[in-house]
């Protein structure tokens, strides 16, 4: 019997470094990449643009499709990245999902230099604090598929050494570790942030 083709997942808030450490990854696994945003885009696999938000809303049930179809003729490992990815590969083809996690304030930086309205930067930020692409991966994919890695403050050589020490089963896979909220409380900014997310 044919063994079902599985791909490593890449997710994470906007902002995070999703694209780049899949990437990186990708190239140190000798894996193909595919960033489901970009194809998206590419292929056109929209339903409508979200004017307010300034983005594109995917067709997921397309995408789903394109995403099998993609997984059966791709050789090779394969590594998807983007922030919704757990929503359009089917369990059954999920060997990890990594959920990348970044620091707020860092996440703010990044998101401000993107040139994103300040609407748009509390939104992500808001996502990130309240760790919805965490959970959106562990109720889509099962908790034991999902590792998260904290990517503050480290380059993105010492995430990917990380991700492969993860995916070689020689650190652990944990997720749910990971609590910003708890952070801005210890320094006093937990008010201040959830003002600004409203
Ligand atoms: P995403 O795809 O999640 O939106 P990007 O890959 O575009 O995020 O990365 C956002 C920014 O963060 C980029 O400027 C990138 O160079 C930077 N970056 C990515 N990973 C790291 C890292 N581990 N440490 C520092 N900066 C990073
Ligand atoms: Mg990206």
């Amino acid at each position: 019997m044919n063994k079902i083709k599985t791909a490593i997942l890449v997710t994470g808030t906007p902002g995070v470094g999703k694209t780049t450490v899949a990437n990186k990854l990708a190239s140190r696994l000798d894996a193909a990449c595919i960033c489901i945003t970009e194809m998206v885009k590419n292929e056109k696999l929209i339903t409508a643009t979200d004017e307010q938000r300034q983005t594109l809303v995917a067709d997921t049930k397309k995408l789903t499709k394109r995403v099998q179809d993609m997984l059966m003729e791709l050789e090779g490992n394969i590594i998807l990245e983007g922030h919704y990815v757990v929503d359009v590969v089917p369990k059954e083809h999920v060997n990890t999902v990594v959920v990348l996690r970044r620091d707020p304030h860092e996440l703010k930086e990044v998101l401000e230099k993107r040139g994103y309205s300040e609407k748009k930067v509390w939104e992500n930020i808001a996502a990130e604090v309240l760790d919805v692409c965490l959970w959106d991966a562990i109720s889509t994919c099962g908790v034991e598929n999902v590792c998260e890695i904290d990517v503050s403050n480290k380059t993105v050589e010492t995430v990917i050494e990380e991700i492969v020490l993860v995916l070689e089963r020689k650190q652990e896979c944990t997720s749910g570790t990971i609590d910003w909220l708890g952070k801005l409380e210890i320094t006093g900014e937990l008010d201040e942030f959830l003002k600004k997310i409203g």
